[in-house]
């Protein structure tokens, strides 16, 4: 929530939309209803403080499946 650019009150959303994944625009009035003033913001993404491992994720894409075959087939035989 933006307070108002004009008298300072608290304002509410009155509709807000997505402009791409990581910036979004909001449509807002002012609560003093002597000032009713409309504005518009564009909100958007500034840094990502932090985020999930992705070790999980990008362990199966980093293992070729026909490494792991071979594996299965000739594991036996390396042993001494
Ligand atoms: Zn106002």
């Amino acid at each position: 929530m933006l307070r108002c650019p004009l008298c300072r009150s608290a304002s509410n959303t009155r509709t807000s939309r997505y402009i791409s994944d990581q910036t979004k625009e909001a449509y807002y009035q002012c609560t003093n209803i002597e000032c009713s003033c409309t504005f518009k913001s564009v909100e958007s993404l500034d840094k990502i403080i932090s985020q999930p491992t992705l070790k999980a994720a990008a362990k199966p894409i980093t293992v070729p499946v026909t490494k792991r075959r071979t594996l299965g087939r000739y594991g036996s035989g390396f042993q001494l």
